[in-house]
């Protein structure tokens, strides 16, 4: 086998032994090198060494180096101890020939070894760089050269392309919206002022598209303290940047119909107020708008229909305004708009105004036509707010009155409004405690025939008698039970109090002539389920027939809910129970009449 040949055999064997490493090094090194073992037998030699001693370098291994050596000048050769400082003898080689040739020995395990640890350290490296997810990269300051690991330039969809050794192939794909900031998080790693170098930003990847990465770099240093290599690693983290995005969107945008959340709206009305604190002539206003009877179109087209139309009215309501205002969906049929820079009320009266008229025209939803109406309450910043819930607070009292005068109008919140709504406040907050503290009492009214003179039938109606306030007008108090849905509880008491005490009369009375009692009925009620299974309960407990109660029911209250309200009639009407039909809008006002 010729050296040329066992050269190739290095070359084709993957795995290399320790040893076989050091034969590569030794091959390389210009200088004739030999390995001696313990006995000064030559156990490695390179092709330098050959050449030098005139043989192959077979013959060379297992010669013995020291005999001839020193028989040629008289010294007696010595391997050093181990630990001895390495030592370089000169000798006089004697050919066969006569020639002569001089000779500087030296030893250089020290260096093997030495070696021998690079070559490890590299062969680490190399594996760490293939298995690695992050590209690594290296940038040499002093000559301004960078390496890019495969990896690297993969993330980047550089695998196949030539890339020349500037810091450039990274800095010049840096978004430009990013580049200031990664430009001063790097001079600030370089001239020592951060531990670290860590920074998450765009690159251009080759197909042109936006890559997230989070690059992370440490600096080695001189003994001036100045940044001489520069190394770190690249992650790709497009697809959790995307992921946070969505998250970030879907904490302040609706999902439904796309506007801005309530939180977002708040954030903006806060700095509206921040900017009107600042300045003196800037006002804005905040529109609160309700679809007048949603309800209605959800229960007769379905729920999907209802999503759609209110998709609908946010791309209407978004048309009504100017560039630089805000509408969002606040939940349910609720949209708010913030006018930024108006001049006064007068403006933000002329937008609501024109949100109407926008409005007006039908919506089409599955071929049926709708018409949509909406009531809209307006706060403005001359009131002097601090907080934004404030702002909102207000423009959903206006709102409220809007909706009490007629609907489909607009009202602007003024300080009566404000008073008035604390003191609804506080008689919802009474008005919980009023049945436990005994503060509520039924009115029985008489209702006398006219033929007989007789007295047919009684009417209950509802009193309150508040500690401190005294007498409250159901007129006041009922609308209020009706929004809190307190309505359902004290609806449930009246009928139970009215049947006992109709039963005691009942008892008193020589002559049980079957009376009639009628009671108020509110559309609360009449959405619960078991209201037929409540009632007939009050019935066995207090002994007192159906056929005895008259329950009152307005039109529109059936209107609300029309197939849940017949199925619960027909249970009513199966207990005996008699019903009947209030005129149209009436609500609870004949629960609320104080006297006929
Ligand atoms: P009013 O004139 O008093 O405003 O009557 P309304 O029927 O519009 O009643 P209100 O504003 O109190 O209630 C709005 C209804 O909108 C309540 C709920 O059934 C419905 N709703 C709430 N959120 C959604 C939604 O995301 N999609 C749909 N389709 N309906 C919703
Ligand atoms: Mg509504």
């Amino acid at each position: 086998m010729s050296d040329s040949d066992s050269e190739r055999m290095f070359e084709m064997q993957p795995q290399r032994p320790p040893e076989d490493r050091l034969e590569r090094w030794v091959e390389r090194d210009v200088d004739a090198v030999c390995a001696l073992d313990a006995e000064g037998r030559i156990a490695l030699a390179n092709s330098a060494a050959a050449r030098l001693f005139g043989r192959r370098r077979e013959q060379l291994v297992g010669s013995l180096l020291g005999v001839p050596l020193s028989r040629a000048n008289g010294v007696e050769l010595q391997l050093p101890r181990d630990g001895a400082e390495p030592a370089t003898v000169e000798l006089v080689l004697l050919g066969e020939e006569g020639g002569r040739r001089w000779i500087k020995l030296r030893d250089i395990t020290a260096l093997a070894h030495v070696r021998d640890q690079l070559d490890q350290a590299r062969i680490r490296y190399e594996l760490v760089e293939s298995a690695a997810n992050d590209g690594l990269w290296h940038w040499d300051l002093a000559s301004d050269r960078a390496h890019f690991s495969p990896r690297w330039r993969e993330i980047l969809g550089l695998a196949e392309r030539e890339l020349d050794d500037s810091v450039g192939e990274w800095l010049e794909r840096v978004h430009p919206e990013d580049k200031e900031r990664v430009q001063d998080e790097l001079r600030t790693h370089l001239e020592g002022l951060s531990a670290r170098f860590e920074s998450e930003h765009r690159l251009m990847h080759e197909s042109g598209a936006w890559r997230w990465v989070l690059c992370r770099g440490l600096a080695e240093r001189n003994h001036e303290n100045k940044a001489s290599h520069f190394a770190g690693s690249l992650s790709d983290i497009t697809s959790r940047k995307l992921a946070e995005d969505q998250l970030a969107h879907r904490a302040f945008y609706d999902s439904l119909t796309e506007l801005p959340n309530r939180a977002l709206f708040l954030d903006r009305l806060r700095h509206a107020l921040r900017r009107a604190a600042r300045r003196k002539d800037y006002s804005f206003a905040v529109l609160f708008l309700d679809i007048d009877r949603f309800k209605v179109i959800n229960d007769s087209l379905g729920h999907m229909a209802g999503d759609r139309l209110l998709v609908m009215i946010a791309r209407r309501l978004e048309l009504s305004l100017r560039p630089g205002d805000s509408v969002a969906r606040l939940g349910g049929d609720e949209f708010t708009v913030l006018l930024e820079g108006i001049q006064d009320a007068g403006d933000a009266i002329k937008i609501a105004d024109r949100i109407h008229a926008e409005l007006l025209a039908p919506f089409n939803i599955s071929g049926h036509e709708l018409f949509v109406s909406s009531s809209i309450g307006i706060a403005t910043s001359s009131t002097g707010y601090q907080r934004p819930e404030d702002v909102l607070r207000d423009a959903d009292t206006a709102m409220y009155r809007a909706k009490a005068a007629g609907r489909a109008r607009h009202a602007l919140f003024d300080t009566a409004m404000h008073a008035h709504a604390v003191q609804q406040l506080q008689i919802e907050r009474d008005l919980r405690r009023a049945i436990e503290r005994h503060e509520m009492h039924v009115h029985f009214q008489p209702i006398v025939s006219l033929a007989t003179g007789r007295i047919t039938s009684f009417e209950a109606l509802v009193r309150w008698t508040h500690p401190e306030r005294g007498a409250i007008s159901p007129g006041e108090f009922i609308p209020i039970a009706e929004e809190t849905g307190l309505i359902v509880p004290l609806g449930r008491w009246v009928l139970r109090q009215s049947c006992l005490e109709l039963a005691s009369w009942q008892r008193k009375l020589s002559d049980p002539s079957p009376c009639t009692l009628s009671v108020n009925l509110s559309s609360k009620q009449l959405n619960q389920p078991d209201l037929a299974h409540q009632i007939a309960q009050i019935l066995v407990e207090t002994g007192i027939r159906g056929e005895q109660i008259q329950l009152e029911i307005t039109e529109s209250a059936i209107l609300e809910h029309p197939d849940a309200a017949k199925s619960i009639l027909l249970k009513l009407k199966d207990l005996g129970l008699r019903l009947s039909i209030d005129d149209f809008g009436t609500g609870y006002s004949s629960l609320s009449r104080s006297s006929r």
